[in-house]
């Protein structure tokens, strides 16, 4: 009896062990596109700040073309000032030029405010771009090694099996593989074996009933849970 648990517990380590290998390598797949939505973050970032860039860029050559043909309007107006006959017009005329350099000066104050700014953000940007480049660089990388530890932990799970067939063939009665088997094709989650503690199933923390308790300690036979259906055994 004390042979049998303890070599039916050491198949449930190997299985144990066995699920382990099969989680990491299911989850490969989920860091590698966890991986890859963070290169296409960064990168949408970088564009994002580009383009805020380039839209402030578009707007001060705007401006400026603006100012450029105030700038030559005056200008014209101001050959044409000589020409003029009337006072009136004279007087008009320059009112005009007046007008449009304040206009031009105005456009320019603010050109020289987005100046500053679009310096500013060209700085941010180029370090943007590197810090962008390092970080996918390093996700690349990320990306790499995680496709590989597909082969190691593919190894691993080879071995891994190997080990609970053996610990399978180690089990002494059939009668006990065969339970626990079952409970495995069943899908019970891990442990399936669990220590009735005074009374109480390891498994479900329920208390069982009295007979229950009697056949786990005398039978020799596996005895299930009657609340959870797992495998009871006692510390010998
Ligand atoms: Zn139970």
């Amino acid at each position: 009896m004390k042979d049998v648990v303890a070599q039916i517990l050491n198949l449930q380590n190997r299985d144990i062990a066995l699920l382990s290998v099969l989680r990491k390598i299911k989850a490969v797949p989920a860091d590698v596109s966890a991986f890859e939505s963070e290169i296409k973050k960064a990168q949408a970032e970088l564009d994002g700040f580009k383009s805020g860039l380039s839209a402030l860029e578009a707007s001060r050559a705007e401006m400026r073309a603006e100012r450029r043909a105030m700038e030559a309007k005056a200008e014209k107006y101001s050959g044409q000032l000589l020409g003029m006959k009337k006072r009136e017009d004279y007087d008009a005329l320059e009112a005009e030029i007046a007008k449009l350099r304040d206009a031009a000066g105005a456009i320019e104050e603010k050109e020289l405010g987005i100046l500053f700014e679009i310096d500013e953000r060209r700085e941010t940007l180029s370090k943007l771009e590197t810090d962008t480049e390092i970080a996918i660089v390093k996700l690349k990388g990320d990306i790499a090694s995680a496709q590989a530890s597909l082969a190691s932990l593919d190894a691993e799970r080879v071995s891994a099996e190997g080990a609970f067939e053996a610990a399978r063939k180690e089990v002494s009665r059939p009668e006990w593989v065969d339970a626990y088997m079952r409970l495995k094709a069943a899908g019970k989650p891990l442990p399936l074996v669990v220590r009735l503690d005074k009374g109480q199933c390891g498994g479900c923390f329920l208390k069982v009933s009295a007979d229950t308790a009697d056949r786990v300690v005398s039978s020799g036979e596996p005895v299930f849970c009657e609340h959870c259906g797992k495998i009871l055994y006692i510390d010998a």
